[in-house]
């Protein structure tokens, strides 16, 4: 079945989709995208994602062509003509086209770009079991925290921790764990949740966000600092999260099991936790 996606203020079918070989995110990779997961219909922190975009557009001076509204009506009309009940929905926002040149005009149109995905998220075989993480280095550029669209290097991460088996890659800079290829990483070590402090190092995970608050909800302790491959081989449990995965166990690093190499209970405590607060505030 073919889908309705969104380029440029009109909807089409996809096989009629087109964007400028002079799209500066084709050619520069010059753009930033977001992905919002949806349950029933609704989407999953959609406020948190609004708030990321337009920080990655003022970080990288594009302009905001599309209201929050006219962006949330685009969203929930390619929801409902493709009856997406649990997916995603991806939206890209490029400097626009122009002749190639690195330097751009300042007053460029903006390409908006939004197609839906189905997939189970809340139930599969990775939020079931758990996962294998792969350690990569990581060879990402210095400003991580703006969602870029310029993603080769986790492509080769993600595609070398998949060659070896693992479902996602876990990215290393200095012996220290920054986060998954594209998931927010965390470890529990004595009943404690550490992962990466908000730096430029990382991308701000909205996952992240609300789950920490979550965290904190619950009175589990909470440690936002850097911690080594080895302390994340060491650690009781281990997880990421994604819009695309939720919170998705971890039961090995480098074919190393982690804890007894099972899906462990602060986990599955945090798994629940977080589908309920999803469901709760979904829009
Ligand atoms: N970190 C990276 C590098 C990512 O690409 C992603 C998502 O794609 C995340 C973390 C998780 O972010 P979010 O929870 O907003 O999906």
């Amino acid at each position: 079945m073919t889908r309705t996606v969104y380029v440029n203020g009109v909807f089409v079918d996809e096989s009629e989709a087109r964007v400028s070989i002079f799209d500066r995110g084709f050619l520069f990779a010059d753009g930033i995208y977001e992905v919002v997961a949806v349950m029933d219909g609704k989407l999953i922190d959609f406020d948190g994602h609004m708030s990321r975009l337009r920080r990655s557009l003022r970080a990288i001076g594009i302009p905001e062509s599309m209201t929050e509204d006219e962006l949330l009506a685009v969203i929930r009309q390619l929801v409902g003509v493709n009856k997406l009940d649990e997916g995603l929905v991806y939206m890209e926002i490029t400097r626009g086209v122009a002749d190639r040149d690195f330097v751009y005009a300042r007053d460029l149109e903006p390409s908006v770009v939004m197609f839906s995905q189905v997939k189970s998220l809340v139930e599969n075989q990775a939020t079931r079991e758990g996962v294998r993480l792969k350690s990569v280095e990581d060879l990402r550029w210095a400003r991580r925290d703006i969602k870029s669209v310029g993603l080769l290097a986790q492509v080769l991460a993600k595609q070398t921790a998949r060659d070896a088996g693992a479902y996602e890659a876990l990215m290393i800079k200095d012996g220290h764990v920054t986060e998954g290829g594209s998931s927010s990483a965390y470890i529990i070590k004595d009943g404690v949740v550490i992962t990466h402090p908000l730096t430029n190092d990382i991308l701000p995970g909205i996952t992240r966000a609300s789950l920490l608050k979550l965290v904190k909800a619950n009175e589990i302790s909470l440690d936002e600092r850097t911690f080594t491959l080895e302390e994340a081989y060491a650690a009781d449990e281990a997880f990421i999260t994604a819009a695309s995965t939720y919170v998705c166990p971890v039961v090995a690093i480098d074919d190393r099991p982690i804890g007894d190499g099972m899906v462990g209970p602060v986990v599955r405590k945090l798994q629940q936790v977080y589908i309920d607060h999803a469901r709760d505030t979904a829009v």
